[in-house]
């Protein structure tokens, strides 16, 4: 019995450099095997490599972040953990984030006096709304906030992926205006089949919540509910 666990040692630990780096390499890519298998089993769905590099192409200021990862799993750590029909949502998301900031970099203060005057403006009463003192007050808070010079936000995309149904969009960084566009984008998902992209005859399945049109889920082998029901309109 002795023998046998010695000589079962000696023929995986060896004694020589080439057979410690071999096991060493074997490991390695054990482990990124093991990773693959777990990070499939957490997706439900994943979307293209094709359109997952378009859109890090398209806005590659949100991933800059990622510059010096050297993992396999790119563009964001785990790519875009959702289907190919939340594509054109997450397009256009990013692409208003991205519009939002450019704007705030050319004009830091203008977003600034919007809120002002629909914060401030409607709670105020009808006979001072209008009066020139208002104008003159807004005026001046809009040439401090011009001398002030507030920076405009930086967004890191840290995460995409579907979660119950609905589209999660996780940054680092953003401001209100940011949050207030992905939560619409968010809500917007919950009536976008995740497969085909389309607002028609959405529904969601039950067990496993899955938002998907009638459709797809009778073509569906992509869902592992057997049960559809139509969203409330
Ligand atoms: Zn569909």
């Amino acid at each position: 019995m002795e023998r046998k666990t010695h000589s079962r040692q000696s023929r995986w630990v060896g004694s020589s450099q080439f057979c410690n780096k071999n096991r060493k390499y074997l490991l390695q890519k054990q482990i990124l095997k093991l990773r693959k298998i777990l990070i499939h089993l957490q997706k439900k769905s994943e979307m293209k490599e094709e359109l997952e590099e378009r859109l890090v192409k398209k806005y590659p200021k949100f991933f800059e972040y990622l510059k010096d990862y050297k993992g396999p799993l790119i563009p964001i750590q785990f790519g875009f953990e959702c289907g190919d029909g939340w594509y054109v949502l997450i397009d256009s998301l990013m692409e208003s984030i991205y519009n939002h900031i450019e704007s705030r970099k050319k004009h830091p203060h203008t977003q600034i006096k919007s809120k002002f005057w629909r914060a401030i403006m409607p709670r105020l009463h009808k006979s001072v709304r209008y009066s020139k003192k208002i104008y003159k007050l807004v005026n001046k808070i809009e040439k401090k906030l011009k001398k002030e010079n507030i920076p405009a936000p930086y967004v890191d995309i840290i995460q995409v992926k579907e979660k119950f149904g609905g589209l999660r969009f996780y940054i680092n960084g953003g401001d209100d205006y940011i949050y207030g566009m992905i939560s619409l984008a968010e809500d917007m998902s919950y009536r976008t089949c995740e497969f085909c992209g389309s607002t028609k005859n959405i529904g969601q399945t039950s067990g496993w919540i899955t938002t998907i049109c009638k459709d797809c889920f009778d073509k569906g082998s992509r869902v592992n509910s057997k049960n559809w029901n139509p969203i409330d309109e």
